[in-house]
């Protein structure tokens, strides 16, 4: 009944001259993300895309909850241009609608309609509360509002609004490395930062045997959950083969450094596949205090090792937070599956929750550094993912 959704993405109207591009990358995200359900034309027409649906608009709808730089959906019925048939559709528009309160909202680009906007207005007003029961008009702050336009080719008629993810269209800001782990948070970083435009790659450090094939597979499992959101659906995903300097770190006599030691090697790796890629940040599912690495003392020493930015989107978090957006990037219930990390199989008995740069620095007077960074990044294998 509705042959048509509009589609609104408010916030890149203020992006200037950049606003084309914006535009043009949102209508292949929107058609990717389209590409496997039925549907019609999509026109884009001033600062709205309007796309043809084929009796399918809910589905359409939900699946356009998932592309980033929409900020809202509505059905749209379309009538012919004269008034019986406008308050038909008006009827029917509002009738499923939930309200008691509402007003009438026109537009008239096609001044040859005989009838003013606030003609309409009262036209369609006073149609509707003669036929639907217990409503009434609220201009201040309704709880529905029927929006109509008057245009060339009918009269358009909406009053559901859908909220969709708002942010910034996948791809339009610049590439990002991920440290991609098999938990609930760095998914989550991900998904965060591909809200704002962020193109993702993922990389993963990977100690077979000590973390199994299978801890792997629920890693690819995340990254093929978030290729969704990111431009073209698909995203790159490193395998960094880590088990060396594991290794190293197990014989060193540093024990409670080990964590910090670990992912300072990590940030090192990033950093170098970054560059490799034209990626301008590394991007982490660090949360302030949720474990030894992550108080501010252990997050400024491993920091150190890279003047690359290293985004941590979800600082501000609580964990029951960042656990309804996992639930609801559908990444929750992949993240916890009982496979072993590589931090929770190397986690040493006491990690020290303050490490000072001092110490780590020595501490890595014993390891060849250098040598272990270019031998990791030799093994690395390349997997290309798509939802
Ligand atoms: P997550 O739920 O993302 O694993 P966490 O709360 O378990 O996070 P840590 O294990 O301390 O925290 O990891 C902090 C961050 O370091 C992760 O969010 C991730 O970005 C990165 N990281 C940790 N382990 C790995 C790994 N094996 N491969 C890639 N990145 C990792
Ligand atoms: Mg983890």
């Amino acid at each position: 009944m509705y042959p048509l959704l509009l589609i609104r993405y408010g916030e890149l109207s203020l992006k200037g001259r950049n606003r084309r591009v914006f535009e043009d990358k949102l209508l292949t995200n929107i058609r990717v993300a389209l590409r496997d359900i039925d549907h019609g034309a999509i026109t884009k027409t001033f600062g709205r895309i309007y796309l043809e649906t084929k009796d399918n608009w809910g589905e359409l709808a939900e699946r356009l909850q998932t592309v980033f730089g929409i900020v809202s959906v509505s059905p749209v019925l379309k009538t012919e241009l004269d008034i019986e048939n406008i308050k038909a559709g008006a009827f029917k528009a509002m009738e499923e609608a939930e309200g008691k309160t509402f007003k009438v909202e026109t537009r008239r680009p096609n001044k040859s309609f005989p009838l003013k906007s606030p003609e309409v207005s009262s036209a369609l007003g006073g149609h509707l509360l003669r036929n639907i029961p217990n409503l009434t008009v609220d201009v201040h702050r309704p709880e529905l509002v029927l929006n109509v336009e008057i245009r060339q080719e009918g009269a358009f008629l909406y009053s559901k609004v859908i909220p969709c993810q708002g942010g910034l269209p996948a791809g339009s800001s610049g590439k990002g490395l991920l440290l991609l782990s098999g938990g609930i948070d760095s998914p989550v970083a991900g998904f965060l930062s591909m809200k704002r435009g962020v193109d993702i790659e993922g990389v993963h450090f990977h100690s077979y045997p000590f973390t199994s094939e299978r801890s792997k597979e629920k890693v690819v499992e995340l990254g093929k959950r978030l290729s969704h959101y990111n431009a073209g659906g698909k995203m790159k995903l490193w395998v960094v083969y880590f088990t060396e300097i594991q290794k190293e770190l197990q014989k060193g006599s540093f024990p409670s450094l080990n964590i910090t030691l670990m992912r300072r090697f990590m940030l090192r790796i990033a950093a170098k596949l970054a560059e490799r890629e034209n990626a301008f940040a590394l991007i982490t599912g660090d949360s302030l205090g949720q474990v030894a690495s992550q108080t501010m003392e252990s997050i400024h020493t491993i920091n150190a090792v890279t003047s690359m930015p290293v985004y941590r989107p979800l600082i501000g978090l609580d964990k029951q937070e960042i656990i309804d957006l996992a639930v609801k990037m559908e990444t929750y219930e992949t993240s916890i599956l009982p496979y072993e990390d590589c931090c929770t199989v190397f986690v040493p008995q006491n990690p020290a929750t303050r490490p000072s740069i001092e110490q780590v620095l020595r501490a890595e007077e014993e390891l060849r550094v250098d040598d272990l960074v270019e031998e990791a990044l030799a093994k690395t294998e390349l997997l290309y993912l798509n939802s």
